[in-house]
Order: C-alpha cells, then structure tokens, then sequence
C-alpha cells in the first residue's frame, strides 16, 4: 500500500503525463511502491545523492489499453530496451555527491565485461538517480553516464525541509515534471525570495524519515536527450486515477 498524499499526487501526475502524451514517442509504467521507496531511500540517503537500477519485470508487459490511452500519435515501439514492460524492483547501486554518484564501487564493476560496459557495467535496464533540494533536470555529468544506458535515465527531484546542508538550488534551466499540484507549485515565491518564504511552501506529505515534503519531480529521458513519458502504475498495471475515468480518451 501506498501512502495516501503520495497516491493522490500520483494521481496528478498521470493526469499531466496523459495530457502530455501526444508530446512523446514512448511510455514507462514504474509501479507507485516502487517509487514510494525510490523516495524514502531518497531522504534516508540525505545527503548523497543516490544511484538506483532497476530492471524491467518480464511477467509483466504494459496493459495494452492503457498503453492504448497514454499512446501520442507518433509512437514508436524500439526507443529503448526492456519498452512495453513495467519496471521490477530497485537496487541502490551508490550514492555520492553529484559526480561521484555515477561511478560504481568496485565490487558492481568487477567483472569480465567491466571494461567494455563503462562506468556503470551495464547492469540494469535502467537507472535513477536522486536531486536532493535540486529540480529533476539532467547535469552535464548526468548526460555522460546515461550515455552508457540501455533503457531510460530518471531523475527524481524532491524538495524537503529540514534542508541540512542542502538549501533548495533551483538555478537549473530545464523541463521540469512535478509530481503534485501544479497549481500549489506555481504559486509559491520567485526564487530570490524563497529563502525566507521557506517556512510557507506547501507541506505534501512526511515522509518516515521526519521530512516534510513540499515537490517531487520525476523525470526519464534517452541518452540522445529524447524524453519518455511516465505512467504510475498500481499492482494491477493500472495507473493511479484510472478507475475515477480520468484518462478518457478523448481523440
Ligand atoms: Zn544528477
């Protein structure tokens, strides 16, 4: 089970991802308890960054019609590897600073093919990586690695109080996806004040760690830069939102 104010703003993603969807070519459906840990591991990583793989669950391909409703007029089914199934479990694979974070201990390169699969040995399908207090928008070194990528990069922003040594760093440009209220986002104070508007932002949720949690954002994109819409699924395969018809087509 998921937490109820994380469902509620998987809801709103989706709905955002389905309005979208005519901007993308492809689609990845990441189960709601997977990103629930994806967060925690987040905060209780605080304040490294971290690094996840993930691989596709292969028993479980997308459920063809909400493929069907999420699908943009210029889909194409071979952008990456492991398309068309929902993604399995995650796997904290380091964690460090934001340059650091991409490169793997020893014992996860350790092997035959280290050397010809890069930094990241090619391991998982996929990879994620966290912005503590930053947007969800690629770094430079963010876009080297994923080059090593065989199915799509995510980053997932959360901005959080209390901040420790990480005060929110919002001086990204960038496309951002929020997951939540686009509205309660808008509205909160231009940067340069949000210093001392900082014990007005809107608290989400709380997070097990103790945080409060006032943004996420969740963000897959290809190496070559192409953006990949997400879907958040429950067990069933069904996004958040589903079964209250809020992705009706309307083509
Ligand atoms: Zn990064």
């Amino acid at each position: 089970m998921v937490e109820p104010w994380l469902e509620e703003l998987m809801v709103v993603y989706n709905r955002d991802s389905f309005e979208k969807r005519s901007a993308y070519t492809a689609q990845l459906h990441l189960p709601g308890n997977v990103f629930e840990q994806l967060v925690w591991w987040a905060l209780q990583a605080l304040p490294d960054e971290i690094l996840v793989g993930l691989d596709i669950d292969a028993a479980s391909p997308h459920l063809k019609e909400v493929e069907q409703a999420f699908m943009g007029e210029e889909f194409d089914p071979n952008i990456f590897q492991g398309q068309g199934f929902i993604v399995g479990e995650a796997h904290i694979v380091n964690r460090g600073d934001s340059y650091s974070v991409h490169h793997l201990p020893e014992d996860w390169t350790d092997d035959m093919f280290s050397t010809s699969r890069g930094s990241r040995a090619g391991r998982f399908t996929h990879w994620l990586h966290t912005h503590p207090n930053a947007p969800a928008i690629p770094s430079h070194a963010d876009a080297d690695a994923a080059q090593e990528t065989s199915g799509v990069d995510m980053i997932l922003g959360i901005r959080f109080s209390p901040e420790g040594p990480l005060p929110w760093f919002d001086d990204v440009d960038g496309v951002r996806r929020r997951v939540g209220n686009e509205a309660v986002a808008e509205s909160k104070p231009k940067r340069k004040r949000s210093f001392f508007a900082g014990k007005q932002l809107p608290v989400l949720g709380v997070a097990p760690s103790g945080h409060k949690i006032h943004e996420i954002q969740l963000i897959a994109f290809r190496k070559n830069g192409l953006g990949i819409n997400v879907v958040l699924v429950d067990e069933d395969g069904f996004p958040f939102g589903w079964e209250q018809g809020q992705f009706a087509s309307t083509l």
